[in-house]
């Protein structure tokens, strides 16, 4: 029997399924679920929520990276989490890897975010790999002895000064296509000099305006974007001989829309925004009432975590708001003004408030903000899960997968009239789908 959802049946809760556990689809999925009004699904292809804000630290400090894979099992009460690769996103229903039939739902939310090259976001579908892709970078950056990082955007600034924090022997240079750190003319003045001063304290070479060719080079693996051994790059307009024996390039995101392409929804996507989905000012896609995008998939809003919770937290409130016949709720507000913590290693940074006054702060401030603790300990409560007691356990014993089991398993079976076999399937997980070419994979 395939799986069908509840719309013709009023009696049962409406069914929420959101694509991507990522910043933007936790944060929709619990605040619904603690409504109690709906049976909430998240479907992720990853058996954990990838913190990936604090994944440079992971590159760096041992054992870190156990901080950053946080299990989904205790995020909600209600519903339930699927491990699951989706194929197609469509408004008929989700198809995934492993299943005929596609899940249907009465309000999809859309958080399938982007993908970036290793170490920025991590391929791998289970814990112990992804772990041990960290671990394995940590060596390879302890015996480097002269570090290239092409691209001078939050992502290359936090790994320079992850690199040089940790390592301050190392000789690292950090190239950068445009006049300014980030992006020119975005932020105020302070903030770029602020950066770049900060990492040449550190003892990072800091080239701007200038690229690096790197002529046919080819990566061992599409979604890790390093490359290994002593190289010695050109720069194209300075001319500047940079010998390196590890060299990470890091130039930017992709968006996830390779399950929209697949479906309907493709005509949605705005080549004008590199593919993102375009959405209405009720954060709908655009032709649908009950269909939704946030976060980087959605073309609102810069690409941030903060901003994907915010939109997030948005069409939670819109949909409990309708469902219960409140009203329809005033438009989603963007924010105005472009904001930015950036970290220079655990005891520095600096940022921009997203605010009319754009006040900058120095490393002090951003220090104890996020530079220090990246925000881990909070996520892990987010997800309702305890950092330490969670890390400390995870030696002997996996996660309560069981908790709240039977009373999951109840719900899938009634809320979406799946069989036993169904429910216990989708609750177990879906066989991952290996790697293709120009696959989507985080
Ligand atoms: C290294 C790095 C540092 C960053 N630091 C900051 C920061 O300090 N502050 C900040 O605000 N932002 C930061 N960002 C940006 C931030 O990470 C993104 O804006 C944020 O992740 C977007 O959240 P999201 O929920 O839209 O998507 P994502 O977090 O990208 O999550 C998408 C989820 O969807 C899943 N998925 C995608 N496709 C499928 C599919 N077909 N089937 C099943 N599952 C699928 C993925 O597995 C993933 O879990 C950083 C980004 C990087 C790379």
């Amino acid at each position: 029997m395939g799986i069908t959802g509840s719309r013709e049946n009023k009696e049962k809760k409406p069914v929420v399924l959101i694509v991507g556990g990522g910043y933007g689809g936790v944060q929709c999925a619990k605040a619904l679920d603690k409504t109690g009004h709906f049976f909430v699904v998240l479907i992720d292809r990853k058996s954990y929520f990838f913190h990936n804000i604090a994944a440079l630290r992971a590159s760096v400090e041992p054992n870190y990276a156990q901080q950053i894979l946080i299990p989904y099992d205790r995020l909600l009460t209600n519903g339930c989490v699927v491990q699951a690769e989706v194929e197609v996103i469509s408004p008929d229903g989700v198809k995934v890897h492993g299943r005929e039939e596609p899940i249907q739902f009465d309000y999809l939310v859309i958080a399938t975010g982007s993908s970036y090259a290793f170490p920025g976001k991590v391929a791998e579908t289970q814990q112990p790999q992804a772990l041990a892709h960290y671990d394995n970078l940590r060596h390879k950056i302890e015996q480097a002895k002269r570090i290239l990082i092409i691209g001078g955007g939050p992502v290359g600034i936090e790994l320079a000064g992850e690199i040089a924090t940790d390592f301050p022997l190392k000789d690292i240079t950090l190239v950068h296509s445009s006049t300014t750190l980030l992006y020119p003319n975005v932020f105020k003045q302070e903030l770029y000099t602020r950066l770049q001063e900060g990492l040449e304290r550190l003892g990072v070479k800091v080239v701007l305006n200038d690229r690096v060719d790197l002529g046919t080079t080819t990566y061992a693996h599409q979604h890790e974007k390093f490359i290994e051994g002593d190289q010695t790059f050109l720069t194209t307009k300075g001319k500047i001989d940079i010998k390196t024996d590890l060299t990470f390039v890091c130039t930017g995101a992709h968006v996830n829309n390779k399950s929209l392409k697949a479906g309907p929804l493709v005509a949605e996507l705005d080549p004008n925004k590199e593919g993102r989905l375009n959405v209405n000012e009720y954060l709908q896609v655009k032709g649908y009432t009950n269909i939704f995008a946030i976060g980087d998939i959605s073309s609102k809003e810069d690409k941030l975590a903060f901003l994907a919770g915010k939109q997030a937290e948005y069409v939670a409130s819109f949909i409990t708001r309708v469902e219960l016949k409140k009203g329809m709720p005033e438009e989603y507000r963007p924010l105005k003004y472009p904001g930015m913590f950036v970290t220079l290693g655990r005891n520095g940074g600096a940022g921009q408030m997203p605010s009319k006054g754009a006040m900058i702060f120095g490393s002090t401030i951003v220090k104890y903000a996020k530079s220090k603790g990246m925000f881990t300990s909070q996520q892990w409560s987010s997800l309702n899960q305890k950092m330490n007691q969670a890390i400390r356990s995870t030696d002997t014993k996996q996660p309560d997968h069981n908790s709240g089991y039977e009373k999951k398993l109840n719900s899938l079976k009634h809320s979406m009239e799946l069989t036993e076999d169904d429910a216990r399937q989708l609750l177990a997980g879906l066989p991952a789908k290996e790697l293709e070419l120009g696959q989507d994979f985080i």
